[in-house]
């Protein structure tokens, strides 16, 4: 009796286990892009290991980046075309000068580093009707139509993905921070944020210890770190700050973020700690965990058009663990609008509790009206 109870307790426990698995949203969309998203950590990080390391660049030599960007795009794009034909991609990259002779020596080096990383053994949660594992390399041609399925022009309706396939170029040849980027649109809006940041400490107050994070949301569903190494999910939340004891990330290039106006609104927010500065969208995934409690992207003057890659993956992130995302006049980020985030101009990420506060000294620090 005992052990038929028993039993019955397990399969139920299991069966309900496994309906709330299958029918949350956005389960299948999750797991293949965490797939995708570690395999293209892999192969950015062995890119890294075997060209930027051994290669002496000459200044503005990007040859590795490229060649991990292209790569990575392939193997991401493959991938969301084996699991859903119909979504286009809204992706950096294009293959049109892969196409020609010139290209050839790039080219040749692009293919076969994206099926190293397609055939790579499949690991716990992959499958291989995704198109990897043992035996399915792609043919040249194959891997460059994938590359161009990422020039679709994004848009207001419909199911679409973003890929950022290296984001912080700069860093990623400092050795420094960079990340994978990967979202999912529907109807402009972001419902799936993914960015895996092979160089970032698992925990920021151990930053000589593991490195390798992914970040992961999916709206409504909050917001995850697991180790690059492992599958333990650690929930996120944003910790509550109040304005003068905010500290602040920001990018490393000011060529990217104003650091002057940076500064005068820090010292109108009576922030007394220095900004912690880092190339790509792992700011998104440090301030969804605490790292820091802010992230300011202020416009440099020169008309700039953010791109949706650089950010839809990052903002969900942070929405998920409690904070606000907008740009630096307070207007929603309207991912709607096509490749370019539009009329938005810079980014200001923030806990629920102070992000009107920073907005006010925004305002104060730049002259612009803030919209919300
Ligand atoms: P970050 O590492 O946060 O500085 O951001 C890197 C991203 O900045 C790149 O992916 C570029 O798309 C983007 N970017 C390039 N030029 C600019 C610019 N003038 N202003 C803002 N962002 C830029
Ligand atoms: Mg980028």
């Amino acid at each position: 009796m005992y052990h038929r109870l028993r039993i019955q307790v397990i399969i139920s426990t299991l069966f309900r286990s496994s309906t709330t698995m299958s029918a949350r949203p956005f389960a299948p969309e999750r797991q293949l892009a965490l797939s995708a998203v570690r395999r293209a950590c892999a192969l950015t990080s062995s890119v890294f290991n075997k060209l930027v390391k051994n290669e002496t660049l000459t200044k503005g030599d990007k040859s590795p980046v490229t060649v991990g960007d292209y790569a990575a795009q392939a193997l991401i794009s493959v991938m969301l075309k084996n699991s859903f034909p119909a979504d286009p991609i809204v992706g950096e990259e294009d293959a049109a000068e892969l196409r020609v002779e010139e290209g050839s020596v790039l080219r040749e080096r692009i293919i076969a580093l994206a099926n190293e990383a397609l055939v790579a053994p499949l690991v716990e949660g992959d499958k291989a009707e995704w198109g990897i594992g043992p035996g399915q390399e792609k043919t040249s041609d194959e891997l460059l139509d994938a590359i161009d399925r990422g020039n679709h022009d994004g848009g207001r309706t419909g199911r679409m993905w973003t890929i950022d396939p290296i984001d912080g170029t700069k860093g990623f040849l400092r050795g420094e921070q960079y990340a994978v980027c990967v979202s999912l649109l529907v109807d402009a809006q972001v419902q799936l944020g993914i960015i895996g940041c092979p160089n970032l400490p698992v925990d920021a107050s151990k930053p000589d210890g593991e490195r390798g994070c992914i970040f992961v949301a999916v709206r409504g569903q909050g917001c995850q770190q697991i180790p690059l190494t492992g599958s333990t999910e650690t929930a996120l939340s944003m910790p509550a700050f109040t304005p003068s004891s905010l500290n602040f990330l920001e990018s490393v290039e000011a060529l990217h973020s104003s650091h002057s106006t940076t500064d005068t609104i820090s010292s109108i927010l009576g922030i007394t700690r220095p900004p912690l500065r880092m190339d790509s969208q792992a700011k998104y995934g440090c301030l969804a965990r605490g790292d820091g409690g802010l992230y300011l992207r202020m416009p440099t003057g020169v008309g700039y058009r953010e791109k949706i890659w650089d950010h839809a993956p990052g903002a969900i992130l942070v929405e998920e663990a409690g904070g606000i995302v907008t740009d630096s006049r307070g207007a929603p980020l309207d991912f709607g609008l096509g490749r370019t985030l539009g009329e938005n101009f810079g980014v200001v990420a923030a806990g629920k509790e102070v992000h009107s506060a920073v907005l006010d000294a925004v305002q104060q620090a730049t002259g612009t009206k803030a919209k919300a």
